[in-house]
């Protein structure tokens, strides 16, 4: 009985329940399709360039293990079907997806492959454990994180699993994975110095894991190398959750488990609530006067506000597909609070430029740094991004490293606007934080 594993955003043979069920049951073929969407929240131009390079590794892995990788672009459904068909599979294997769009496709096969006989066999493979089905005592889902991450730390995360051995069903006319056009036309993409697949991931958790028990104490410090860096593997399920869990667990890591207790609020959150891409939690939101500005957006998505540490973080992000936490704080908070541009505006623009890109976790870093969010920073705390910057960037490495302008500026200064040869600041931070507490209490 054949089984075909359709991938998504679980690019991986490991600790992948789906895989497993579909090797106990006889032949695999594995798929990826690349849907041609006009969906909002499509995938966006930086993470599909990374999903290229996943992609390529994962082919190499499934061919050497004897099986083959089928890719296409074009409808999902049509080609499942299609492939089914090829193949006599009577099962199909997904991972399930918050992303609305796969809600959609797992709706629309499932009623195709019904009256075929075939099964849409759905796995939760995204996530440390079951954790949407987890509720607050009064039966309503968590709105708190604290409350939320003591009831996680009770649960079993279950141990991941390797992979399986399978037999390979029979070989298809597959496309090449140049013809799903992912990588962009013009090679702006060449700075993600990233490595791609499960050797990407663990050359990162084995620099990190040594190091997590001082991850309370460097994690603010804005360079890639104070964090784990698994975000972009974790984005495509290049690694799972439990991996990195079970990874980093062993020593005293208790902070950064947090911070995977975090991405697990946010599916969480999202799951219960998947208007949170778009509409604001705190629905007094809805009223709030943001300032549709095409110019002031451009500064910012351009890295030339003006003001240091916010242009770096556009910088590195336009660079290199990735910002650091504390980075993507500051800049959304600049977005938000000193321009009055809508945190939407913001969310797609992460969404287009991060190859870390999640839905869950960016709907739920915008709406937190907005204020109109699930346990967010409450709206009238605005973060000075001068302050922040000597803050947490006391040398100015991180700023110079992503403004050449600004490298021949001594330290003491170089956090501050008005730079000669660099962009002088758009906006006057007093002014622009009155403006927002004015427009705050207009919604209270
Ligand atoms: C405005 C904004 C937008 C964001 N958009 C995204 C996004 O699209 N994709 C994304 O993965 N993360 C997003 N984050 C969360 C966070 O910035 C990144 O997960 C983190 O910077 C990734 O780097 P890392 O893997 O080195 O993280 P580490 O600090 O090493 O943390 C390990 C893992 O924990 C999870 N995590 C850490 N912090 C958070 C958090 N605040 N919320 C949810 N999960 C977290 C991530 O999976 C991360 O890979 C956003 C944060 C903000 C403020």
């Amino acid at each position: 009985m054949t089984t075909l594993v359709w991938f998504r955003r679980d690019c991986r043979l490991h600790d992948h329940e789906g895989v497993h069920w579909a090797a106990a049951r006889g032949p695999v073929a594995f798929g990826y399709v690349h849907a041609h969407s006009t969906h909002p929240w499509r995938m966006g131009a930086a993470q599909q360039s990374w999903l290229h390079d996943t992609l390529a590794t994962l082919q190499d892995e499934i061919e050497s293990r004897g099986g083959q990788l089928l890719l296409e672009a074009g409808n999902p459904v049509a080609t499942i079907l299609k492939w089914v068909q090829e193949l006599g599979a009577t099962a199909v294997v997904v991972s399930l997806d918050l992303h609305p769009e796969s809600k959609a496709w797992d709706h629309e096969l499932s009623a195709q492959l019904t009256p075929l006989g075939v099964e849409l066999k759905v796995f939760d493979t995204a996530r440390l454990t079951d954790s949407c089905r987890q509720y607050k005592a009064d039966g309503t889902p968590f709105r708190v994180f604290t409350p939320f991450w003591k009831h996680l730390q009770t649960l079993d995360i279950p141990t991941p699993l390797g992979v399986p051995s399978w037999q390979p069903a029979i070989r298809l006319a597959g496309g090449a994975l140049c013809d799903l056009y992912l990588k962009p036309a013009i090679p702006w993409d060449e700075g993600f110095n990233w490595v791609a697949g499960r050797k990407g991931a663990f050359q990162q958790l084995e620099r990190f894991c040594p190091v997590a028990s001082k991850y309370g104490q460097q994690r603010n410090t804005p360079s890639r190398t104070s964090t784990s860096g698994v975000s972009p593997y974790m984005a495509l399920g290049v690694v799972s959750p439990r991996e990195v869990w079970h990874s980093v667990s062993l020593g005293d890591a208790g902070v950064f488990l947090s911070q995977v207790g975090w991405r697990e609020f946010a599916y969480h959150t999202f799951e219960h609530t998947p208007s949170s891409s778009d509409e604001p939690l705190q629905s007094a939101f809805n009223r709030f006067p943001w300032v549709s500005d095409r110019d002031s957006f451009a500064l910012w998505s351009n890295g030339m506000t003006g003001y240091p540490i916010v242009d770096a973080g556009m910088r590195e992000l336009w660079a290199t597909g990735w910002m650091h936490n504390r980075v993507r704080m500051i800049v959304a908070s600049f977005l938000v609070k000193h321009l009055l541009i809508p945190w939407q505006d913001g969310a797609a623009w992460f969404w287009d430029t991060l190859i870390d890109a999640d839905l869950p976790n960016n709907s739920l870093g915008w709406q937190w740094v907005a204020g109109c969010g699930v346990d967010a920073a409450p709206y009238f705390r605005i973060f000075n991004p001068i302050l922040q910057g000597k803050k947490f960037d006391p040398h100015g490495q991180y700023v110079k490293q992503w403004i050449p302008e600004l490298a021949h500026v001594s330290t003491d200064v170089i956090h501050e606007p008005g730079h000669r040869g660099y962009a002088p600041p758009m906006v006057d931070l007093g002014y622009a934080r009155q403006r927002a507490l004015d427009a705050l209490a207009q919604i209270r």
